[in-house]
């Protein structure tokens, strides 16, 4: 297959040749053999990987399946997309390691499958699986399920560091949390001062509490000697904490775009964890993707229904989707001249194939597998929840612009499909990016 006359990122005008699903040439004016797509000068981009989404199943196929999940991941440009392990069960031993990998064969893209931490999972099957990385691990997030302490996350890291696997931190320090901040949120009742009240969660789960957690995730990776990817940074303090020590991290894109000022529109909606922080904390995240002390987007996906969100601050569940929306947003954001598509690049596919060492993933050169994303920067349009492909059927980002894929190719197959007529996406051939033979 050729895709012919596409722009690359830097804006180099090349041909890509494409063979048993890898990119075998990229050059100009190369000779046609077979199939040719014709990119009539659009933007191509490396397909993203998203190193942080929730597709909910085992355990919540009500909120997102593997099917409708990576439907949605296809359909916003994403060809790689990481679960968390925070399902039913949790992904916290062999077996239930097992149980997921059998769901995600229903995947259009292909995927990995992070292993979690609890008081009573089960490394020694655990580690015996192909696992994509160790984590999100819940640092000190004593209000989650899967929340742990200091001395068990050492513990993990240790075994981590043995296995030569990943890790991935959600670090909050819940003693830090301002529980009174609740109870004023839950006596606001319905209506607009309920959008408005929501501001308690942020009040709630306080900055310092995500920068505590952060330093001393980072401190105690230093000293076992085995680095972490610090996920959904919300706080600029906690990026800096987290580049001086030489770590990575990872920002999500409703904590680049919204802020505790979203709250009157978004209300539970806008619930998450981290919270959403003020409005200059939000400029002072998006400095540092620009500059480069964040290192990767990802979405930290995680869709709930709109009636389980339409309750009592307290009681809504915490998440926001965003797989489909996040690359349509940034690349919204460059168009607007507030990012480089080269930036845009990197932060979504070359970075985070990087940081978790997948080598032929993130970019379009020679040997790399073609995963592509086509798209005309300039056929930007609003973000509506019915266009999306996820279960949930609301956005955080409705009415902002994005500019969504022509189509999107993995491994040298179209899963998604908009030129034309509607939409059309290909076969669940998605595969286990750890678990491929070479
Ligand atoms: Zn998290």
């Amino acid at each position: 297959m050729l895709v012919r006359d596409a722009t690359l990122a830097d804006g180099r005008v090349r041909d890509v040749r494409i063979r048993s699903g890898r990119i075998a040439t990229v050059g100009q004016h190369l000779q046609e053999d077979g199939e040719t797509i014709d990119a009539d000068g659009n933007l191509l981009l490396p397909g993203a990987v998203d190193a942080h989404v929730h597709f909910r199943q085992p355990g919540f196929p009500h909120k997102e399946t593997w099917a409708s999940g990576s439907a949605s991941a296809a359909a916003g440009g994403v060809t790689t997309a990481v679960d968390q392990p925070n399902t039913d069960p949790p992904t916290v031993s062999g077996a239930a390691f097992d149980q997921k990998s059998d769901l995600a064969g229903a995947s259009l893209v292909d995927f990995g499958i992070n292993g979690g931490v609890t008081p009573d999972w089960d490394p020694d099957s655990l580690f015996d699986r192909p696992l994509f990385a160790l984590g999100e691990v819940f640092l000190a997030d004593s209000t989650g399920e899967m929340g742990i302490d200091a001395d068990r996350f050492e513990a993990a890291l240790e075994r981590a560091r043995t296995a030569g696997v990943p890790v991935t931190v959600h670090a909050e320090d819940a003693d830090l949390f301002d529980e009174a901040a609740l109870d004023r949120a839950d006596e606001a009742g319905e209506g607009a001062a309920a959008g408005v009240a929501a501001d308690a969660w942020s009040a709630y789960r306080t900055a310092d509490a995500e920068i505590a957690a952060v330093e001393r995730a980072c401190e105690t990776a230093e000293a076992v000697g085995h680095p972490i990817h610090v996920a959904h940074t919300s706080t600029p303090e906690a990026v800096d904490a987290a580049a001086d020590r030489g770590m990575t991290c990872e920002v999500t894109p409703h904590h680049l775009l919204l802020s505790r000022e979203d709250y009157a529109e978004l209300g539970t909606f806008g619930r998450m964890n981290p919270p959403l922080r003020s409005e200059d904390r939000r400029e002072a995240l998006f400095e540092r993707l620009v500059d480069g002390r964040i290192d990767l987007v990802a979405t930290d996906h995680a869709p709930h229904t709109r009636a389980e969100k339409t309750a009592p601050l307290s009681e809504a569940p915490s998440g926001v989707p965003g797989v489909e929306t996040a690359l349509p947003l940034l690349l919204a954001t460059a168009r607007e001249g507030r990012l480089s598509y080269e930036r845009v690049r990197e932060v979504t596919a070359s970075t985070p194939a990087e940081v978790f060492g997948l080598g032929r993933k993130g970019r379009i050169a020679e040997g790399y597998d073609a995963d592509l994303v086509l798209v005309d920067p300039d056929a930007a349009r609003p973000i509506r929840a019915g266009d999306l492909h996820t279960k949930c059927d609301w956005t955080p980002f409705e009415g902002r612009e994005g500019v969504f894929p022509r189509w999107t190719m993995r491994r040298g197959e179209l899963v998604y499909d908009a030129r034309g007529d509607g939409e059309r996406f290909g076969d669940d051939d998605g595969r286990d990016v750890r678990a491929a033979s070479e």
